[in-house]
């Protein structure tokens, strides 16, 4: 055996389908591997497409083989160029390229009609008069076979006829459909005459107004396989039960190709819901603020939330792919953006909610340049300088006017130290009309610069700031999870809606270089960050991909504020 060969059945071979796909190149079953990715242009893709996705374009990148980016584009009526484009741009960006081969179900329309018509004269397909509601109701059930329809031994001569005439576009939608013919009493319902073509008049984002009737998912999508060399055909469980349909297809038409298809469990994540159809309707609702929100589950809203590519495949290829159904921990997923962003995220100070702070023993107007690290594990990632000042901004809650049992941070008359700069002790503390505290005065120790001192005392707490004279204001969102359940209900999912789900701070100060920075940062003690595409009226806005520890352990009460505390 070749070495090659052995390479790719050993190192490969980590799921059922890896197994699958290594033996049928070790028996020579399959002389290379081809797969598809087959979405439908009628949303945007989430984070259950990347599983199929990775692992689509993952073995045939594995294996030495391709993969087709093919649109199944079969339902006119739902369907619209946006998305076309945005799955596009979300497959790039996850890291797949489908180099020349970008396929539509309706590049191979022709063809399938051929096909209907080649069904029909081998007296396996027939036009059926019947209401919607006559079929439905003489389809059977699970337990109960279906009764014939009375149109099913239509000479072939005028189901040709019909046939072309629905195609022509003589009869209005739902007047006639083309089914397969093959047993009303089957145990598998997909196996009773299924629908082969239903009339549709509608205008089609590639096709315009060519086509009056359009063909059903199982038709197009086998055949579409067949056409395009697909060897492996890998799509999930719900269309376990199809499979005998998809062979039968195959079966029974003259077909260039024999492609197989295996199902694996989709992705299901706690605490959010994939599936087309709910994130359709938050949109549509105003639930959220488009697909892209930071909140949704879509690559887009994902990648807007700040969350790197390489999270994501490195998130997929945790979970693997079994053939059990099963809800993965949003953990798991956090778990994965944390593991990237804390290697690459550079660190910079940015105070959330800010706190005056004037240091009463440092000179107006003087101001100095302090060194502060980029990245605390990466030194190639260098240092910067930070400027300090008479007055600074520290986070509200680093301070207590009367601390508790475990506060070591800042309060009346105790020492902390600055982050990258000195040691402070807070003198006075000045409040509003309200009583509430409006600013501190504090003393510092020039001894400490660095922040170390050089008598050896110790200081409980460091705390962040930025200089008053040079941060830049800004927005800021934090997120909470869109639902409040980890198992949110999908048919009443309005019901199961977070309303504080984002958080929008408007009063932040952070580190001037903040305003021209395009990649993920982490604002120290904060989480990570990245700036968001739209603009305030005070300048920029960032988005917390996430804070630095996993809090969905603890999420079942979701805080009001998403505040610190201790
Ligand atoms: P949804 O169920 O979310 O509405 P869909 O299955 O209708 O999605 P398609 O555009 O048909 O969406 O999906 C394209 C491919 O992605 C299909 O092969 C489908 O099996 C796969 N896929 C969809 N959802 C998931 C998921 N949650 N996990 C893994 N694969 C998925
Ligand atoms: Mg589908």
């Amino acid at each position: 055996m070749a070495i090659g060969e052995t390479s790719i059945s050993e190192s490969a071979g980590r799921d059922f389908i890896r197994d699958i796909i290594a033996a049928d190149l070790d028996s020579k079953r399959s002389s290379k591997v081809v797969t598809r990715f087959p979405p439908e242009p009628n949303g945007y893709l989430h984070i259950g497409h990347a599983k199929s996705i990775c692992l689509n374009f993952g073995v045939a990148e594995e294996f030495g083989g391709r993969c087709h980016l093919r649109f199944d584009d079969t339902n006119p009526t739902k369907e619209e160029q946006e998305y076309i484009d945005a799955i596009k741009a979300d497959v790039r960006w996850l890291g797949f390229d489908w180099g020349e081969h970008l396929y539509h179900a309706s590049d191979h329309f022709e063809q399938l009609y051929t096909w209907g018509q080649h069904l029909i004269r081998a007296g396996k397909a027939y036009v059926d008069d019947q209401t919607q509601e006559d079929m439905r109701a003489t389809r059977g059930t699970l337990t109960e076979p279906g009764r014939n329809s009375p149109y099913r031994d239509r000479k072939v001569e005028e189901n040709l006829d019909l046939f072309a005439r629905m195609r022509a576009g003589e009869f209005p939608n739902g007047a006639r459909v083309l089914r397969a013919k093959i047993d009303m009493a089957s145990g598998n319902i997909n196996l009773r005459d299924p629908a082969l073509y239903r009339i549709l008049h509608a205008s089609h984002p590639r096709t315009g107004t060519a086509w009056s009737i359009y063909p059903s998912y199982d038709f197009a999508h086998g055949q579409s396989d067949a056409i395009e060399g697909i060897t492996h055909s890998i799509c999930t469980l719900e269309f376990e039960d199809h499979r005998p349909l998809y062979d039968w297809f195959l079966d029974n038409l003259p077909v260039p190709s024999r492609p197989r298809q295996y199902e694996f469990a989709r992705l299901n994540l706690s605490y959010a819901l994939l599936s087309k159809r709910v994130l359709t309707e938050l949109v549509k609702g105003g639930h959220v603020e488009g697909w892209d929100d930071p909140r949704m589950p879509t690559l887009a809203g994902l990648r807007r939330r700040g969350v790197p590519p390489e999270a994501i495949r490195d998130f997929i290829k945790r979970i693997g792919v079994a053939k059990a159904n099963s809800v993965v921990d949003i953990g798991m997923l956090e778990f994965s953006i944390r593991e990237v962003l804390n290697a690459t995220a550079q660190r910079r100070m940015a105070v959330l909610r800010p706190l005056k702070v004037t240091i009463e023993n440092y000179s107006q107007g003087e101001g100095e340049e302090l060194e502060a690290v980029n990245h605390p594990e990466d030194t190639a990632a260098g240092t910067r300088r930070i400027r300090f000042g008479r007055e600074i901004y520290i986070e509200r809650d680093d301070f207590m006017e009367t601390p508790e049992k475990k506060f070591f941070r800042l309060a009346p008359g105790r020492e902390v130290r600055l982050r990258y700069a000195y040691f402070i002790t807070c003198r006075e503390t000045i409040k509003n009309a309200a009583g509430e505290v409006v600013e501190l005065r504090c003393s510092y120790d020039p001894a400490t610069r660095g922040g170390n001192a050089p008598d050896g005392r110790k200081v409980k707490g460091t705390i962040h700031w930025v200089s008053a004279a040079d941060a830049v204001p800004a927005h800021v969102r934090l997120y909470n999870p869109l639902f409040t359940r980890p198992d949110p209900s999908a048919s009443e999912f309005a019901k199961d809606i977070n309303p504080q789900s984002c958080e929008l701070l408007t009063d932040c100060r952070i580190e001037p270089s903040m305003a021209t920075w395009e990649h993920p940062v982490q604002f120290e003690r904060q989480g990570y960050f990245c700036r968001d595409r739209s603009s305030a009226p005070g300048g920029l806005v960032f988005n917390r991909t996430l804070g630095l520890r996993d809090t969905y352990a603890k999420i079942t009460a979701i805080p009001a504020t998403g505040g610190k505390t201790g």
